[in-house]
This record gives C-alpha cells, sequence and structure tokens, in this order.
C-alpha cells in the first residue's frame, strides 16, 4: 500500500529552515498495524501527514496504492485523500451541535452522497465501531472514548484503504485509550491498513508492527517477533 523511498522534509521559515525529515525508507504492506513512535519533535507528525496526503515531501517518493503521490497537484492530492485515506486525530474534530450519525455523514456530504446513502452509511460506519445505539447522541452527550469512536466511524465512512491516526488516545485514560486500540485492532482485521502515533509504550504492544523515529530518521522498525515466527 505504502512506499515511502528516501521521504525528507524541510520546513522553511523566513531564512531559516528545518530539516525535519532526513531520508525515510519504509513500507507498510495492506492489513498491517503499524504504531509510530519517537521523542516529541521527532517529526511523526510531519510524516503522518505526508502520509494522509495533508503535506507533500520536500525530496524522495510516496507511492499510495500504486500512485505516485509525491509531486501531485493540490487538486489531485485532495481526491486521494478524500477516496483512500481516513484521519483520526488526538482533538477529536467533531461537530458539538450534530448527532454522533450526522458528523460521521459530513465527508459524504462533500462526496455529493444522497442523503439516505448518507445515512445508511453512517451507520454501518458507527456499526463497525460499535456505537450504532449513540447514532442520535451529540458529542456532549457521549465519554471521551464513544466520542473518539465517532471520528474513527467519520474517518472509516469513505471505506479508505488507509486509517492513520495522530495521537488517538493523547486524551483518553488508559482503559477507553485500549477499547480504541482494540477497535483499530477490528478495522485492521477487517482489512484495512492502520498506522497511528502514540506516545505510550503499553498502547503501542496493541500494533503487530512499532516504527520509531529520532530526529528524522527511523530508529527502529520491529515486526513484532511472535509474527516472524509465525511466517
Ligand atoms: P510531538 O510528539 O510533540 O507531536 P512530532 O514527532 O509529531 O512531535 P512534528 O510535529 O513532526 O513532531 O515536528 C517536528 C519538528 O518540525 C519540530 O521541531 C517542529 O517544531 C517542526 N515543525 C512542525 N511543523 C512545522 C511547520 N509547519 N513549520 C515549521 N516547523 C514545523
Ligand atoms: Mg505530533
Amino acid at each position: 500500500v505504502i512506499e515511502l523511498n528516501e521521504i525528507r522534509k524541510t520546513y522553511f521559515m523566513g531564512h531559516n529552515s528545518l530539516e525535519v525529515l532526513k531520508g525515510i525508507t519504509l513500507s507498510i504492506q495492506r492489513n498491517e498495524y503499524v504504531a509510530l513512535m519517537g521523542p516529541s519533535g521527532s517529526g511523526k507528525s510531519t510524516l503522518m501527514n505526508i502520509l494522509g496526503c495533508l503535506d507533500t515531501p520536500t525530496a524522495g517518493q510516496y507511492i499510495l496504492n500504486g500512485k505516485d503521490v509525491s509531486k501531485m497537484p493540490d487538486d489531485d492530492l485532495a481526491e486521494v485523500r478524500n477516496t483512500e485515506i481516513g484521519f483520526v486525530f488526538q482533538q477529536f474534530n467533531l461537530l458539538p451541535r450534530l448527532t454522533a450519525a450526522e458528523n460521521v455523514a459530513l465527508p459524504l456530504i462533500y462526496a455529493g452522497i444522497s442523503k439516505k446513502d448518507r445515512t445508511e452509511r453512517a451507520m454501518v460506519a458507527l456499526q463497525k465501531v460499535g456505537l450504532a445505539d449513540r447514532s442520535h447522541h451529540k458529542p456532549n452527550e457521549m465519554s471521551g472514548g464513544q466520542i473518539q469512536r465517532v471520528a474513527i466511524a467519520r474517518a472509516l465512512v469513505n471505506n479508505p484503504s488507509l486509517l492513520l491516526a495522530d495521537e488517538p488516545t493523547g486524551n483518553l485514560d488508559t482503559k477507553t485509550s485500549i477499547e480504541v486500540m482494540e477497535i483499530f485492532g477490528q478495522i485492521q482485521a477487517a482489512g484495512n491498513t492502520v498506522v497511528l502515533v502514540t506516545h505510550e509504550e503499553d498502547i503501542a504492544e496493541y500494533a503487530k508492527r512499532i516504527v520509531r523515529l529520532r530526529d528524522g530518521n527511523i530508529e527502529s522498525d520491529n515486526l513484532k517477533a511472535i509474527e516472524i515466527m509465525a511466517k
């Protein structure tokens, strides 16, 4: 699904520049569940934004589902983003006045899908995260974990092949974080590729593979021993 080849990213600020990614080469296959870890400032969010086609690399090649997206014009990139990628953020970014189902259906409005189909697909996505019975609740009527699951359902509603999440459990307690990690595990088991960022080792353990960044480089990448032994 994902092939990164010598990806570099430099931020330019006036006369200053900062190279944040220093040649990242990484491939992620369909149906992997990957946790991205590393110290604050190591470039995790920068890499996630590139993976999510929210930003483009300064140099290097990014092939997503067979297409080179590293130098795509913005319009084409937006199309890839809307059809192939779901993104979940640390701040849930739900609209407070809309119900869970309406929040989940939002991306489908931009895709020009009819109201009836939007509602149906929103319900399917809510079922995937175990929240079919909360479809009429507004964000302030739900727990933090439920809100994050709504955000995950929204990211899934377009049936993206790739689900990205930047510190999705950053605002959740441990028990709720584990619930959310288990939901990602189910999504992966259903055939999606999941890549998420976390600071917590205990949480990263729920992923099948841990990639560690340090200072803009990959420091380590262990498919867990048990997986390797199974091969
Ligand atoms: P954290 O764990 O704190 O979220 P991170 O690994 O996600 O950190 P990034 O957000 O990728 O780190 O940032 C890496 C470096 O790039 C930091 O030094 C940051 O200040 C800088 N940086 C990030 N975004 C920009 C930007 N838009 N313009 C300039 N510098 C940036
Ligand atoms: Mg970050």
